[in-house]
């Protein structure tokens, strides 16, 4: 459920500093003029001083808020959100369909196309708004010498069609235009990497929590092993083949390791490898990771919030809600986790903002309807 971010100033901090900025001015100003005034001019002197200060903080918490949107301008083709989720054909993909759902195929080699586009490299730098057309590819990562199942791949292409749906119907909410798509074809490897953990503690809002230590690039050093395992070079190579064989205005990679875990998100601004981008979506959710003691269950509460993390949206959890501008996060926001179930969780102002689904200042004002 990790963004894992480098330290994150949160809005609470700033405003605790405006706080104690403002007692040190308002109790210098009673001291320094003691010999001009009464003590209850001073005292109200002081206190005006302390709260003007905590109004400047409040406000800086409001325009750095503002600040942080991004005029995201939709891709130019794209369309309105219609909550519906379709497959994408992989150009040119030779597959193996799977037993219990032949809707889609394990990847097994990519035939030459006439007046296929080069492939290009990857996007690079800011993350995009998550608007336009979107398509999910997924990597199943055998772990611990068990190999993901078709009945468990289909399970988990069940869970990236509800957490699909869930964000055009968001979308929709929000006025966003949103397609996503899933490609047909998926792909298999089974890895047996070394399986030292080594944990580490990293700042999570205002406390810290464990996480694997270099969890990233182990991550996309999984990536690549996959990658040469699968025929291709290396991680960007695989990635820029398959890019330019899906019709979308954006790829989400999704890897999704047979092993419980801590998930993350890679998003573009953090990668190490370049435009090599995915969320990690382990098959149980743990703080530690470790082998798998039942069946896989991926969760569709995962897949959103680990996607949306891609398209720069925040974890708002370990800060107390007060500390987010009025009426931008509320406690059923996906970033800040405190339900379980997917119906109770929806897409609250402040991460609209930050995947780019702020589309005019009208919009922006107007609380779209409740779900
Ligand atoms: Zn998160």
């Amino acid at each position: 459920m990790k963004r894992t971010t480098g330290r994150t100033i949160t809005a609470m901090a700033i405003r605790r500093w405006f706080w104690l900025a403002g007692a040190l001015a308002g109790g210098s100003f009673a001291w320094i003029f003691r010999p001009y005034f009464s003590p209850g001019a001073l005292i109200l002197g002081g206190g005006a001083i302390l709260l003007f200060a905590a109004l400047v903080g409040d406000l800086f918490v409001v325009l750095m808020s503002m600040g942080s949107t991004r005029r995201a301008a939709p891709p130019p083709n794209a369309r309105p959100a219609d909550g519906r989720v379709d497959r994408l054909v992989m150009t040119g993909a030779i597959g193996e369909p799977n037993a219990r759902d032949p809707r889609f195929s394990a990847f097994r080699a990519l035939r030459p196309v006439e007046g296929l586009p080069a492939p290009v490299r990857l996007p690079s730098g800011a993350m995009p708004p998550l608007l336009g057309r979107i398509t999910l590819v997924s990597l199943f990562v055998g772990r611990d010498h068990h190999p993901w199942s078709d009945d468990e791949i289909a399970q988990a292409h069940a869970a990236l069609f509800r957490a699909g749906v869930w964000i055009e119907r968001e979308a929709i909410r929000w006025k966003a235009p949103v397609n996503l798509t899933l490609a047909d074809t998926y792909f298999v490897v089974d890895d047996e990497a070394s399986t030292d953990v080594e944990m580490t503690f990293e700042p999570e809002g205002e406390s810290v929590g464990p996480l694997e230590a270099h969890a990233v690039t182990k991550a996309l050093i999984d990536t690549s092993r996959a990658a040469l395992r699968l025929g291709f070079r290396d991680a960007v190579d695989w990635m820029e083949q398959i890019r330019s064989r899906i019709d979308a205005d954006a790829l989400v990679w999704l890897l999704h390791p047979r092993r419980a875990g801590r998930s993350l998100a890679i998003p573009l601004d953090l990668t190490e490898l370049a435009g090599v981008s995915l969320a990690v979506c382990y098959a149980r959710e743990s703080s530690f990771p470790e082998p798998l003691t039942r069946a896989p269950f991926t969760d569709p509460v995962t897949i959103v919030h680990e996607l949306l993390h891609l398209f720069g949206a925040m974890d708002k959890y370990g800060s107390p809600l007060r500390s987010y501008p009025p009426r931008s996060v509320s406690s059923r926001d996906i970033m800040r986790l405190n339900e379980f179930r997917l119906s109770r969780l929806r897409i609250d102002r402040q991460t609209a903002w930050e995947i780019g689904w702020e589309i005019g200042e009208e919009e922006r004002l107007a609380q779209p309807p409740e779900r």
